[in-house]
């Protein structure tokens, strides 16, 4: 088996997810008391999201690109960096390792081929929904990509950081979430990319009249394949 690094902690609430998704697949498919192969540097969220607010991206990569080389050193064999936010520094921190960079819109647009979608509502930070480099990979894989209003964005976003990231699970902002998708449905998505590794918390797949694409656990299972050999 290979030993995957976990570059986590933004939030820990989801990096925990990654770590019993990528076990229980583990687990499932080798059997007896196996589990996976994993390094895990989980960071100081609080660092992290001074720097997002106040647009020190530099000090951000900084400690994400220090933290992959530590994991590459403890012997990860791959990478995956478990938000979809800090993918904005992705091009940084593969360039930091030797070892391959496990893209999570990239895995994510292969799963909403597959099911054959082609127009899909994408919900996450304010970062992930309005800049390009995360929007950009999905167009570059031949999806259509709408996103809520600047109100809607704002809210979604308020909710994963004032919430979501603080462990707070609210039935009042699930329903928020749900007309906000309905909404996006309404305006041709044929799908919804969960694009936040904490909504996962909040949203599960009945709660939208179209398919939801968990980000956390497309990636997830992408790590646990990478453990078994795929
Ligand atoms: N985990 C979140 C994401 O997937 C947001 C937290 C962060 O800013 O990294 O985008």
């Amino acid at each position: 088996m290979k030993t995957i690094g976990l570059l986590g902690g933004m939030s820990w609430e989801s990096s925990a997810e990654y770590y019993r998704l990528i076990n229980e697949h583990v687990k499932r498919e080798l059997g007896g008391h196996h589990s996976a192969k994993v390094v895990l540097y989980s960071v100081d969220f609080q660092e992290i999201e001074h720097a997002q607010s106040a647009g020190r991206w530099d000090d951000a990569a900084r400690i994400l690109c220090d933290a992959a080389r530590a994991l590459e050193r403890a012997g990860a064999e791959a990478l995956v960096l478990c938000t979809n936010t800090m993918h904005k520094l992705a091009p940084d921190i593969a360039s930091a390792i030797r070892i391959p960079f496990l893209h999570i819109a990239e895995a994510t647009a292969q799963e909403v081929l597959r099911a054959n979608v082609k127009t899909v509502g994408l919900l996450g930070t304010r970062y992930t929904m309005e800049q390009d480099f995360y929007k950009g990979r999905l167009a570059g894989s031949g999806l259509e990509v709408l996103v809520p209003t600047d109100e809607e964005r704002q809210g979604v976003h308020d909710v994963i950081y004032q919430e979501l990231c603080l462990g707070q699970v609210k039935a009042g902002s699930r329903e928020r979430y749900q007309r906000i998708m309905e909404g996006l449905v309404r305006r041709g998505a044929q799908g919804i990319i969960l694009g936040c590794t904490e909504i996962t918390l909040l949203v599960k797949p009945g709660d939208a009249s179209v398919p939801v694409f968990d980000t956390t656990a497309i990636h997830a299972m992408k790590a646990a394949g990478f453990c078994l050999g795929a």
